[in-house]
């Protein structure tokens, strides 16, 4: 494969603390401190036993609770109560659960087989003193952090979020505190954007609106380049005006591609200029957002340092019969039902119903060979 040189070289790393460490990739590998469970950790409440003695009848010699280590041995025809996170005494091997037993007095009667090992985590079965239990490129969730308060790191080596360059370009866009005149635009791509590029662990600047002339263009182009990664919207199709190619091709850029088969956003642009990548969503508001989402973001998210990027793609049974033309990847706004069984196309009015994008949680995928879908059918879904 064709190296690029382009990117951010080897990524710098900070680090932070372990809680403020949500949405970031971690840039350590980080090791179990000890054997996890660190003794064997009763599963049910019940009673600990060797499993030979089961079913009968045995003598209970004493309890154990979680945050407690029993004394002594268990002894054949013994028991002792056990509570939920309790360690496991010494001579047990299995933990029957206090709804299998019958209990009298200082008795119980087990009435069920039992096999070793049955109701309790061995110690270190879930992870080994010293093995590694995150690798670097993973980004941190909520599971990920308490396996870090687990293993004791309260901070952590993170790498440090990529700047993404926002740069919207077009004579008729004005920002959005501006009273707009009628053949005006507010400068929402700016935002989605902004969002986007936050959500996928970079770190959005939004700079000046870009006029659809080579000066400006060209000025804000350079400014955009000492970015990690600079995201251009509009200027990018077939127009009079469009002119974000030529400038980006006389600064020396490379392009990777200048034309997806997917629909809104065909004229989607990537390259490589000066060290950096770059793309060049095109400027309505849904190929901008469907753009940024199925390609934009993987290269957000690799320069943040993951490892992978993968869509949030996931199955669903339509509501309703959809038909579309063949030839491209249809992006449609869509409504996946609260237990995600089901999907319904939302009406819109093309790439410009930003109203109806915000109705949407999630786009339906259209496969381009295909031309029609009936109610009833499983179809491809992105979530929002
Ligand atoms: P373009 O890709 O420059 O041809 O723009 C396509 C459409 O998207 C036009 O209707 C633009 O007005 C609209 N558009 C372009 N940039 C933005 C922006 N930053 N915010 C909202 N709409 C935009
Ligand atoms: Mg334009």
């Amino acid at each position: 494969m064709r190296e690029v040189r382009a990117g951010r070289g080897s990524l710098a790393t900070e680090q932070v603390s372990s809680l403020d460490a949500a949405g970031r990739v971690l840039a350590e590998e980080i090791t179990a401190d000890r054997d996890y469970p660190p003794f064997p950790r009763s599963a049910r409440d019940g009673f600990a036993i060797r499993a030979a003695d089961a079913p009968g009848e045995l003598r209970v010699i004493g309890e154990v609770r979680a945050g407690d280590v029993f004394p002594d041995m268990v002894t054949a025809g013994e028991a002792v109560e056990i509570m939920t996170g309790a360690p496991l005494p010494d001579g047990a091997d299995a933990v029957v659960m206090v709804e299998h037993v019958t209990r009298g007095g200082d008795r119980i009667n087990v009435q069920r087989s039992l096999k070793a090992g049955e109701n309790y985590n061995a110690r270190g079965i879930e992870a080994k003193h010293g093995s590694a239990v995150l690798s670097p490129g993973r980004r941190l969730g909520f599971a990920e952090i308490a396996l870090l308060a687990m293993v004791g790191r309260e901070a952590a080596t993170v790498f440090k979020r990529p700047s993404v360059a926002i740069l919207p370009t077009g004579d008729e866009i004005i920002e959005v505190g501006g009273l707009p005149e009628s053949f005006q635009i507010r400068n929402s791509n700016a935002w989605s954007m902004a969002v986007q590029a936050a959500r996928a662990g970079g770190e959005p600047r939004i700079l000046p609106i870009a006029r659809d002339n080579y000066e400006s263009t060209r000025r804000l182009i350079e400014q955009g380049l000492e970015y990690d990664i600079l995201l251009l919207s509009g200027g990018v199709s077939a127009g009079k005006y469009d002119i974000v190619e030529r400038v980006l091709a006389d600064l020396g850029a490379e392009f990777f591609f200048d034309r997806v088969l997917v629909q809104p956003g065909q004229p989607l642009v990537f390259g490589a200029v000066k060290g950096k990548f770059f793309f060049g969503l095109p400027g309505n508001p849904a190929s901008t957002m469907v753009t940024f989402e199925v390609f934009a973001r993987a290269a957000v998210e690799l320069l943040s340092g993951a490892q992978e990027a993968p869509l949030p793609l996931l199955q669903a049974k339509l509501s309703k019969d959809v038909r579309h033309k063949t030839g491209l990847t249809r992006f449609l706004p869509a409504q996946v039902s609260p237990d995600g069984s089901t999907v319904t196309p939302e009406p819109w009015q093309g790439s410009g119903d930003v109203n109806s994008l915000a109705r949407a949680n999630a786009f339906l995928v259209t496969e381009p060979e295909r031309e029609s879908w009936a109610a009833g059918e499983m179809i491809r879904v992105l979530l929002k």
